[in-house]
């Protein structure tokens, strides 16, 4: 891959387009959740129109690892991540682009006892729900994954987990969505809802209305800001995940592998994507102190995995001056920062290619091509929203995919789609309801690895 990463504010606009008067559905959010519930509704024939302030898949859905993975899943999450998995390799015969779709397999490697015992309670977990994930002895391992100067204790292992280049995919998952009768426009931000007597009416963007009576928001890192300014609480948080691609290697694992310090994925070009395994940042900001109290089941049970920083560089969601109430005749938070682009965090950069070539000392020497950083969005309790919201008839919330949204984005586009529409999902979805942060429910980490 190039020295500059794929997607930025100097990329075309691909989708463009006078916005119409009216439309069936509205998605705000061209990430994958967004560009997914825009096809299926589309699919079922409806108007559907998605708004996009910056490019398709500029933020979170292409700076991911491209990991599509049912393993370590919460277990209300893996029978739609089994129907995503579908999905995918449907959608991937559908487009005439190569989005590098592979079965390469996900795999946990444990560095002691402890993770074995919790991979093994996993693995119980997708036996239960018919999924091939095997626990590996120490010698499995590592005919597995040969060539490695450490020694695991064995691993966590799901033959059917794949990889796809996430900066490739969406776009094209994007013009599947087109050809089925969506309209997409980039570089279009919404700056509020249009609500009359407590329902929506339409959406008031930075070129004009669109009059609607439904809305899906699948603004990733942007949707409590969104929510905030309509008085909706939404206790959501973004943190800084570093990511480092190197230059083309031979192949050591066909899939995506990680242990406690690096993680690894081969990519189409022949490169690998490394990155900090359990590691992010939290920049704080008013949110972060508004939203603590729902946060603390997750920092005990992981005291060191997040790193806090003052304060986030301004136009961030949750920088303090970033506005926090706005009206609809001013310019919003959304058009300020069109592309959330953070800078990735320079020594961890160099811990993770470090820790890769130590892993594997007989690759020849490599070059990081490009470096990238991602603010993922992330609820209390790691598992989304997706729901409607009673308090305002006509919206309906796809967000806080916690870290693994990519993988399981076509089947939450279905579902979504399905929701905006008023019919049933075919998903249990109790779990991923709004009202669980009102509700006097304790945030459940469950058992997600
Ligand atoms: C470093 C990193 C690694 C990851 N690895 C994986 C992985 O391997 N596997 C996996 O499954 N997941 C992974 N994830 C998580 C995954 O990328 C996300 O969960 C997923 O992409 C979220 O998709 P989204 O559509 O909800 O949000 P996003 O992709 O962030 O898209 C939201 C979009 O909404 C737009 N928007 C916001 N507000 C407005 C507005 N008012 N008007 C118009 N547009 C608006 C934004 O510009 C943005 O483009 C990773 C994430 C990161 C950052």
């Amino acid at each position: 891959m190039t020295a500059v990463f794929p997607i930025t504010a100097a990329t075309p606009v691909t989708f463009a387009g006078a916005l119409p008067d009216t439309a069936d559905v509205v998605v705000i959010g061209g990430g994958v959740i967004g560009v997914c519930t825009a096809l299926f509704l589309a699919r079922d024939g409806h108007r559907v129109v998605l708004l996009e302030k910056g490019r398709i898949s500029a933020e979170q859905s292409s700076r991911n690892w491209g990991w599509i993975r049912q393993q370590g899943r919460d277990p209300d999450e893996l029978p739609i991540m089994k129907e995503a998995n579908e999905l995918w390799r449907q959608l991937a015969a559908e487009t005439n682009v190569d989005i590098g779709l592979t079965q390469g397999g996900v795999t946990y490697l444990a560095s002691d006892a402890a993770a074995m015992a919790r991979y093994e309670a996993w693995q119980k977990i997708a036996s239960d729900q018919d999924v091939d994930t095997r626990i590996l002895s120490q010698k499995q391992t590592d005919s597995l994954i040969p060539n490695m100067s450490r020694r695991y204790a064995g691993a966590l292992y799901t033959p059917s987990d794949m990889r796809a280049e996430p900066w490739v995919a969406v776009p094209a998952l994007a013009g599947i969505a087109v050809r089925d009768g969506a309209q997409i426009i980039e570089n279009c931000a919404v700056r509020c809802l249009d609500v009359e007597t407590g329902r929506i009416k339409g959406v008031l963007t930075e070129k004009g209305r669109i009059e609607t009576s439904q809305v899906v928001l699948a603004g990733g890192a942007w949707s409590s800001l969104f929510l905030a300014n309509h008085g909706i609480k939404l206790p959501q948080l973004s943190v800084r995940a570093t990511v480092a691609a190197t230059t083309r290697l031979p192949v050591v694992f066909q899939g995506g592998a990680a242990d406690d310090k690096v993680a690894y994925r081969l990519r189409k070009d022949g490169g690998y994507t490394l990155a900090p395994g359990g590691f992010h940042e939290l920049f704080v900001g008013p949110s972060a102190f508004r939203s603590l109290p729902k946060f603390l089941t997750q920092l005990r049970a992981d005291p060191f995995g997040t790193r806090f920083l003052p304060a986030a560089p301004k136009g961030y969601p949750d920088a303090w001056g970033t506005a926090r109430r706005w009206d609809a005749d001013k310019v919003s938070p959304f058009e300020d920062m069109r592309i959330l682009n953070p800078r990735p965090n320079a020594g961890k950069v160099q811990t993770i290619t470090d820790e890769f070539s130590r892993l594997f000392p007989d690759l020849p020497d490599f070059r990081v091509s490009c470096a990238w950083a991602g603010m993922i969005d992330t609820m209390p309790d790691l598992v989304p929203v997706i729901d409607t919201v009673a308090a305002l008839p006509g919206l309906t919330i796809g967000t806080g995919m916690s870290g693994h949204g990519f993988g399981i984005g076509p089947a939450i586009g279905r579902i979504l789609a399905r929701l905006a529409t008023g019919r049933e999902s075919g998903h249990a979805l109790t779990r991923f309801r709004f009202s669980r942060f009102t509700d006097g429910s304790a945030m459940d980490l469950g058992p997600a690895l």
